[in-house]
This record gives C-alpha cells, sequence and structure tokens, in this order.
C-alpha cells in the first residue's frame, strides 16, 4: 500500500465513525479503490467477490453502464432542486413504477431519503392518519420480536429491544407492543396457533394501536429467519379486524429478493403503507419510498393539519429518482426472476450442504438469500481478515454467515463465496474471542 493510501487510513481509523463500531478499538476497515460487476477493488489489490450487495442494495453489480448513464444524464440538466411546489420527470416517472408494481392498495408515494426515515414516515402517517380521524388514543405500535426496522426514534421502538442495539435509547423511546417473532419457517408445516397470542395483543389493545409493523416472510437484522406466509396473511387480517394499519417494511427484501417482486406476495397481502429503500436505487443512491393507500393519504390530507407532517430537504433528489427508475428498468431488462430462481438453486446446491458441519446448527436459503447459522458467535476481526485473504466480501454478525449476491452473480461466484465459508468453518480461530 503506498504512503497516501497508507495516510487515509490512518485518518479514517482515527476520525470516521462506521455503522456501529467503536471508535476506540475499531476493527480494520479496508480501503476500496473501485468496484464493477460482482468484484470490489481493494486499494492494496486485492479482488474480493462480493456476497453483500451492500447489504442487500446492490441487484445489478458495481459501476453498471445503464445505471451510470442515468446519473451523468440526469447531472447535466439537474443535480437538484426542492420538491416544495415543484417537481420533475424523474420523480414522477419513478412513482408511477411504483404504484403499477407494488400491491394493489398503494397508490400515494412520499419519497424520503434512507430507510428508517421511510419507517419514520410510515409511522408518522399512521399516526396522524388517526388523529386525523378523531380517534387520537391510537397512538402505539404493535410489531413482533427479532424485527429491525432501522436506527431513528420512532424506527428504534419497533425494532427488538432484546437484540440489545437500542436499549441505550429505552427511556426515550415510545413504548410499543411486541409479539412473539414467528416461529414456524417458510418450509415447515403452518400451524394455527403460531398466532394465538398476537391475537390476544390485538384483541386487548386495539383501541390504542395505530398500526402493526412487520418485515414481510424475512427478519434480517434480527435473525435471518424465513417465516411461513400464513403468518404474514393471518397479521393481515387481524389488523383488519381490529381496525390496525398495517405497514410493510420492504427495505431489505423489496425487488425481488426472496424470489417475489415483494416479499407480500408470499402471502397476497395488500398493505396501508410500504416502506422500500436500500434496493430502490439498484445501491447507487440513498433514496426510499413510503407508499400509502389513497384512504391513508386523503384522511392525513383532511384532518385537523391539513397537510402531511414531513418534508426532508432532499426530498426526490432527481439524480436518486433518475437511477432509482433507471434499475427499476433493468430489472426487467435482465429478467430479474430467472436471474433470482437461478441463483436460489446455486445457493441450495452448494450453500445448505454446509449444515453438516459440526460449527453449524442451521443452514437456509431464500431466492438470493443464503444463511449458515453457526452454533458460536464469530470472531468478527479474525473471520474479516479471513474472507478479505479468501478474496471475498462476507460481513457476519453474531452467529450469522449470511450471503445475499448481486444478482448478476455467477455460479463460480457463488461457490467462491461459500468455499470461503467451509474454509473459516474449519478454523477454530474464527470462532474463539
Ligand atoms: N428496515 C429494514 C428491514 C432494514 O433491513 C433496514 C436496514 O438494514 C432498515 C429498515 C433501515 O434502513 P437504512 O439503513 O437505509 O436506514
Amino acid at each position: 500500500m503506498n504512503k497516501k493510501n497508507t495516510e487515509l487510513l490512518a485518518f479514517d481509523r482515527e476520525n470516521i465513525w462506521h455503522p456501529y463500531t467503536s471508535m476506540s478499538s475499531p476493527l480494520p476497515s479496508y480501503l476500496v479503490e473501485s468496484a464493477k460487476g460482482v468484484e470490489i477493488t481493494l486499494a492494496s489489490g486485492e479482488i474480493l467477490t462480493d456476497g453483500m450487495a451492500s447489504w442487500w442494495a446492490v441487484l445489478h453489480g458495481y459501476n453498471h453502464p445503464k445505471l451510470n448513464r442515468a446519473i451523468i444524464e440526469q447531472t447535466e440538466k439537474m443535480a437538484h432542486v426542492m420538491f416544495g411546489g415543484l417537481t420533475h420527470q424523474p420523480a414522477v416517472e419513478l412513482c408511477q413504477k411504483l404504484i403499477t408494481l407494488t400491491p394493489k392498495s398503494l397508490e400515494r408515494v412520499f419519497l424520503a431519503d434512507s430507510g428508517s426515515v421511510a419507517v419514520e414516515v410510515a409511522i408518522k402517517m399512521a399516526l396522524q392518519y388517526w388523529h386525523s380521524k378523531g380517534e387520537k388514543n391510537k397512538h402505539k405500535l404493535l410489531t413482533v420480536r427479532n424485527g429491525y426496522h432501522g436506527d431513528t426514534f420512532a424506527a428504534m421502538s419497533v425494532c427488538d429491544p432484546v437484540t440489545g442495539m437500542h436499549q441505550l435509547f429505552d427511556q426515550v423511546l415510545m413504548k410499543n407492543l411486541f409479539a412473539p417473532a414467528p416461529n414456524i419457517a417458510i418450509d415447515e408445516q403452518w400451524q394455527a396457533q403460531d398466532t394465538a397470542e398476537l391475537e390476544t395483543l390485538f384483541a386487548e389493545n386495539h383501541q390504542h394501536l395505530a398500526a402493526f409493523i412487520i418485515e414481510p416472510i424475512v427478519q434480517g437484522t434480527g435473525g435471518m429467519r424465513f417465516y411461513h406466509p400464513e403468518y404474514l396473511k393471518a397479521c393481515a387480517a387481524l389488523c383488519k379486524k381490529y381496525k390496525v394499519l398495517l405497514i410493510a417494511d420492504e427495505i431489505a427484501t423489496g425487488f425481488g429478493r426472496t424470489g417475489k417482486l415483494f416479499a407480500c406476495e408470499w402471502a397476497d397481502v395488500s398493505p396501508d403503507i410500504l416502506c422500500l429503500g436500500k434496493t430502490l436505487t439498484g445501491g447507487y443512491l440513498s433514496l426510499a419510498a413510503t407508499l400509502c393507500s389513497k384512504e391513508v393519504a386523503t384522511t392525513i390530507s383532511d384532518g385537523e393539519a391539513g397537510c402531511f407532517m414531513h418534508g426532508p430537504t432532499f426530498m426526490g433528489n432527481p439524480l436518486a429518482c433518475a437511477v432509482a427508475s433507471a434499475s427499476i428498468d433493468l430489472l426487467k431488462e435482465n429478467n430479474w426472476q430467472q436471474q433470482v430462481a437461478t441463483l436460489e438453486a446455486h445457493l441450495k446446491q452448494h450453500l445448505l450442504p454446509l449444515a453438516k458441519h459440526e460449527r453449524v446448527k442451521d443452514t437456509r436459503v431464500l431466492g438470493a438469500i443464503g444463511v449458515v447459522e453457526a452454533r458460536q458467535n464469530v470472531n468478527m476481526a479474525r473471520i474479516q481478515k479471513r474472507f478479505v485473504e479468501l478474496g471475498v466480501w462476507i460481513r457476519p454478525f453474531g452467529r450469522l454467515i449470511y450471503i445475499m449476491p448481486p444478482y448478476i452473480s455467477t455460479e463460480a461466484n457463488v461457490l467462491k463465496l461459500v468455499r470461503a465459508i467451509a474454509t473459516v468453518l474449519d478454523e477454530e480461530q474464527c470462532f474463539t474471542l
């Protein structure tokens, strides 16, 4: 590594926060020079096969000519303009596509700037909806354990408190309600009693419930678990029965990752509010969207406040909208369904057999997501270093070593990722603290 890059890394270590990282004993960061397709090139020269899609987001691979062009062409017209009182073609065209593609109940779009903010907006919509209807007691949220919805305040209040990620802020968070996590896996026999406790919570608290929020089918950060579609169906039915809005958080699952364009489709559920992010721009820029039904939007607009009380500066950023639109076009052009089905087959063939390893508790695959659940926590610093030495970019957490590669990944790419996982499973040092 040359002197300039060594200095950059030293400054980074000393001065720059990374996600959920300590400043006093930071895990090493690797300096990236460039990324193209499924490969990340480090400044030190190593080329890594990407298994993370930059946390679900990069669907079509890095540095895609069509996505690059969408941004360049839009930059030459206008990089940004305020959304208060002004609008533009990239935003309108993107929202037309979103309304067409998402479940039928969703007809109004709020363009937010990150996943957590999309959740924040969804929760505020639900609260304002009931306020506008004069039902001011409906101000609590119900959710399930093991959920994760982001790091802002309302989003934190619906994350599972026992994961400990947000416990520190407990005193000032909204006091919401938690049902047991869905515990019947997607490939298990459905049992109706799985929702009994959930129903009790609805029955006892519905007068205070504004909304029920859930990650459809995949609980991501809270354990990478795939639950049964009948559970989601039952949740939607309970929401209807007890007059509670249903918020589906598809920030991770949206745009095909589970094998359906939206994971709600597994249960044929049409939520009142839907959150999208990450994949929306194909992993290019920070943009998210909160879609809601016409009824929710009209009720809020006709209410006491006269408008929805939220409006970020970079709302509807034209560059982000243009690249999101191009990413949606690419999904169709590339036949995402075929891409994800092929990846699922490769993951099932190569990753599922790791279940035989003595260090492994479970392996699971859904769509383009593969998970190896170890029996013990990984040693993050050591395992990360070993993955880089093995030429892959995989970032585990806790006991979970998971991959969600870009949709363009080949069987050879999947094999390289899986072989690297198999190698670290044999290495005691990657699991001892
Ligand atoms: N909701 C879900 C289901 C997520 O997986 C995430 C991020 O991992 C978020 C919300 C928060 O999104 P962001 O990190 O863009 O704020």
